[in-house]
């Protein structure tokens, strides 16, 4: 966890952060900065559809896309809408810890097992499913998977201002990753 930076005073926002829609963020969520009035979108945020993870940001102030493991490959259409459309220039993307799209293999049996009895499913083709999908939401490991998707965004839309985070379910807090 040494890769993470914590942000509990304005003085831990980076100085290229500091009045940004990414140093908002933070403040609002991890310092109760009080709420600003929106009429517009100002950011982006990517993150995960874990139950266990909730953003104290203002009304109107951000697009949010939730999937597993906060993966917007298979969102690109969506993030092309909030920049383009949306008029946002900034994309935080929030992975957290203890994610559950880490390490799918290992819960293959009680997917296909849920899909069966609660879902109704025929196990042959539960199992197909998950194999079909589980290597596309695979993230490896948390950190690592922001940082590669936020250097993948990087690429995809080089005008716009991408900073990848992470989320600590112990805490509810939001962390900057790596050095800047
Ligand atoms: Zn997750």
């Amino acid at each position: 966890m040494n890769r993470l930076r914590s942000v509990s005073t304005r003085d831990d926002i980076p100085q290229e952060y500091q009045d940004t829609p990414i140093g908002l963020l933070l403040e609002y969520h991890n310092l109760n900065r009080t709420p600003d009035n929106y009429t517009q979108a100002r950011l982006l945020v990517g993150m995960c559809m874990d139950h266990r993870k909730n953003l104290l940001i203002p009304d109107n102030f951000a697009y949010v896309i939730r999937s597993g493991g906060g993966n917007l490959r298979f969102s690109e259409f969506k993030v092309s809408y909030a920049i383009a459309v949306g008029g946002i220039n900034s994309i935080a993307l929030i992975g957290h810890n203890n994610c559950g799209m880490v390490n799918l293999i290992s819960k293959k049996e009680q997917f296909v097992k849920g899909l069966v009895q609660k879902a109704g499913w025929v196990k042959n083709r539960a199992e197909e499913h998950f194999m079909q999908f589980a290597p596309m939401f695979e993230i490896g490991n948390e950190i690592d998977f922001v940082l590669h998707e936020a250097k993948r965004l990087g690429l995809r839309y080089p005008g716009i201002q991408i900073v990848p985070m992470l989320y600590r379910v112990e805490d509810n807090l939001l962390y900057l990753i790596g050095d800047l």
